[in-house]
């Protein structure tokens, strides 16, 4: 065992405070990576206050890290000590099961382990990367391509493939009319990617505040929320409308937005459920859908495309003592567009 530094939740009312966490000894497929940055996902804060369901603590979250491989195990193939690597949501998965075989470990059927607060195949609780090292199977880790900053990349590994995948999967290109609810951490990733697709994007937002930002990022068109015309203006207007918010929504006043056999997918993920009337899904054949993550294939098929493209996060770089006044300003829709925890202050 190895102890690291870390930040953690005491409990799911106290702030984040400074802590030492074990990582485990190298298995022949684990990698130990020093990491340099860890995003900050409004998913960590769902989870280390208990909204999701009750956790064991103390928690150390993060499932956006960067870093670099310090130690690989005998039987590691597909990476080297020195690497430049990436580790998001999940740290392992049957990889038996029919989704797992096809790649989509996020739906693996025996439920994949979280990167924090899931009992891992020892026993232990997982932990997080606002920490100074991680140890992980390699089948896990992704490279990072050397065009993406390594200061702005930690994000992609939650945001950018949480936002990728559903517009991937339901073809987004040319042509197809998206709108993103919600610019926050996931939502100007959304816009970023989708305009990179060549999609026609717009922004449907809370307030006009983040106007100028939305359009200098890719998006075509911005609308505020607050002011009912919008409603009125979009009816029928979108072909996928994706929605990154993480609190409950009037689902039924953007399923009115879809056009023809256009889709709602949601990703924001309130624990309330939201109630769906069946005649607002007949009228243009609407769906209304959900999506988690996306593959470990996947997540790096996302990181090659936004080299490829010149996408990175937009980030504010915070130390780690930071950290609960950044929460703060995620929950106040304040942040521009993600926190980044600079691993370096630990
Ligand atoms: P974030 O940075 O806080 O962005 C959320 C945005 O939602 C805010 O910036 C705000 O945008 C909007 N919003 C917040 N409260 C609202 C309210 N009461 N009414 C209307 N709009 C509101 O959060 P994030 O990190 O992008 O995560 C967003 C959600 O996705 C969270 O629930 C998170 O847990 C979830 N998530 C899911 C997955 C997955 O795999 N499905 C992965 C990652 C995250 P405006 O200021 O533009 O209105
Ligand atoms: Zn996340
Ligand atoms: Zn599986």
């Amino acid at each position: 065992m190895t102890t690291v530094r870390a930040f953690a939740a005491p409990s799911a009312s106290d702030p984040l405070e400074p802590v030492t966490i074990e990582r485990r000894d190298l298995g022949p497929r684990d990698v130990r990576i020093d990491i340099a940055y860890a995003g900050v996902c409004h998913s960590d804060i769902h989870t280390v206050r208990g909204e999701w369901g009750p956790q064991t603590y103390p928690l150390t979250v993060g499932h956006e890290i960067v870093g670099t491989i310090a130690a690989v195990g005998a039987e590691v193939a597909s990476h080297a000590v020195g690497d430049r690597v990436g580790v998001g949501c999940m740290v392992n998965s049957c990889r038996e099961c029919e989704n797992c075989r096809a790649g989509f470990e996020q739906y693996c059927l025996d439920g994949f382990v979280d990167t924090y607060g899931a009992v891992d195949r020892d026993g232990t609780i997982t932990q997080g990367g606002y920490s100074q090292a991680v140890v992980v199977d390699e089948h896990f880790v992704l490279r990072v391509p050397e065009a993406i900053p390594f200061d702005r990349a930690a994000p992609l590994l939650c945001a950018g493939i949480t936002t990728y995948s559903p517009l991937a999967h339901w073809r987004t290109g040319p042509g197809t009319r998206v709108a993103v609810v919600g610019f926050g951490g996931l939502g100007h990733m959304g816009v970023k990617i989708a305009a990179a697709m060549g999609a026609e994007v717009t922004v449907l937002s809370q307030s006009l505040r983040k106007k100028d930002d939305a359009l200098a990022l890719g998006a075509d068109h911005y609308f505020a929320t607050s002011d009912p015309d919008t409603f009125r203006t979009l009816r029928n207007s979108f072909d996928l409308i994706l929605n990154t918010v993480s609190a409950p929504l009037d689902v039924e006043a953007y399923l009115r937005l879809l056009a023809l056999d256009g889709t709602m997918v949601n990703v924001g993920a309130p624990p309330e459920p939201v109630g769906v009337r069946m005649f607002t899904l007949f009228t243009n054949r609407r769906s209304f859908s959900g999506s988690t993550i996306g593959g470990i294939r996947e997540t790096q098929e996302m990181l090659d495309f936004c080299a490829e493209h010149g996408i990175a996060p937009e980030v504010e770089m915070i130390a780690a003592s930071e950290i609960n006044e950044a929460y703060e300003r995620v929950l106040s829709s304040d942040v521009r567009y993600r926190f980044v925890i600079d691993i370096a202050t630990l």
